[in-house]
C-alpha cells in the first residue's frame, strides 16, 4: 500500500521527534527527506527545530530542487539529498544529524574499525569518513558522491553523520546504530580497547547479509574482506591521544565523594 503524502509527512515529523529526543541535533540542526515518488521529495524546512515539526512544515521539492509544495523554506542541504536519490535509486530516505558520539569521531577523524559488532557489519557495513565541506553548499554533494555506490552510512569530517535507507525508518535506524557504535567504541577507550571478531566470523555475517538482501561491496567477487582498520585520512594524528588513567581515577573518586557514595 502506498502512503499518502500526509502520511509520509507524519512519518518525517515522527523521525524529527526521535532525532531530537535522542540528542542527535541541537537547536535547528539536522535535516531529512523522503523520496515519495520519482519526482516528489518531501524534506524538512530550514531554521526550525526538528523536534516539533508539524505536517504543514514539511516542504515538497522536485528532483531539480524546485519547491512545489509547502509554506516554509527548504533545508539548505537539499543538494546532497537529491544527489543521493540520483545515484541510488534503491534509497528513498536520507537523514543528516549531529549525534555527539559519531560527530566526535568525525571531528577526530579516526577511521571506524571493522569486525567489532555483528549488527554494525550486517546493517551498516563499513562507515567511511568523508572530507569536510562547508554545510549547505554544493561541495557537500561533491565530496559524498564518490562514496554513494558502496556505503549507506557516512561520517562527515568536522560536521556530523549521514545515513540513507529504503524508507525513513531504515535511515533512522542506521543513524541509531552509527551513534551507538561510536558510543561503545569510546567506552572501549576507557577500558582496554576493543577486540575484533575473525575474518571467518565476518564471512558468516556477510552470508547472513546476502540472505537478507542487504547490499555490501564486500559481497562482490574478489572484494577485500579484511578486518584491518582503514588508513587514517591525511593530516590525522597517527595515534589517539593517550588516556590519563590516574587523572580519570581521581575524577571518579572525587565525583563519588561529592555524591556521598564513598
Ligand atoms: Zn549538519
Amino acid at each position: 500500500m502506498s502512503l499518502t503524502e500526509w502520511q509520509a509527512k507524519e512519518i518525517l515529523c515522527e523521525i524529527g521527534r526521535r532525532v531530537w529526543v535522542r540528542n542527535y541535533v541541537a537547536a535547528n540542526e539536522g535535516n531529512f527527506s523522503y523520496r515519495l515518488a520519482d519526482d516528489v521529495v518531501l524534506c524538512t524546512p530550514t531554521l526550525q527545530s526538528k523536534g516539533f515539526l508539524k505536517t504543514e512544515d514539511i516542504v515538497t521539492v522536485d528532483m531539480t530542487g524546485r519547491k512545489v509544495g509547502g509554506i516554509k523554506e527548504v533545508t539548505s542541504e537539499i543538494r546532497i539529498h537529491l544527489e543521493i536519490y540520483k545515484q541510488r535509486n534503491d534509497m528513498r530516505a536520507v537523514i543528516h544529524a549531529h549525534p555527539p558520539f559519531a560527530t566526535a569521531f568525525a571531528v577526530v577523524k579516526h577511521p571506524l574499525p571493522r569486525c567489532v559488532l555483528p549488527e554494525v557489519e550486517i546493517f551498516l557495513g563499513e562507515i567511511p569518513i568523508v572530507d569536510y565541506a562547508t554545510p549547505g553548499t554544493q561541495e557537500v554533494a561533491d565530496v559524498v558522491r564518490p562514496f554513494l555506490s558502496d556505503f549507506t552510512a557516512f561520517l562527515l569530517a568536522n560536521h556530523g553523520a549521514l545515513t540513507i535507507g529504503k524508507d525513513p525508518e531504515d535511515a533512522y535506524f542506521k543513524m541509531e546504530i552509527v551513534e551507538e557504535y561510536c558510543r561503545i567504541l569510546l567506552y572501549t577507550r576507557l577500558l582496554d580497547g576493543y577486540t575484533q571478531i575473525s575474518e571467518e566470523n565476518l564471512s558468516e555475517l556477510l552470508e547472513i547479509k546476502k540472505q537478507l538482501g542487504i547490499p555490501d561491496r564486500r559481497l562482490r567477487p574478489g572484494a577485500d574482506r579484511s578486518c584491518a582498520t582503514p588508513a587514517p585520512a591525511p593530516g590525522t594524528p597517527d595515534t589517539p591521544p593517550a588516556i590519563d588513567r590516574p587523572a580519570i581515577d581521581a575524577l571518579v573518586r572525587q565525583i563519588l565523594r561529592e555524591k556521598g557514595l564513598v
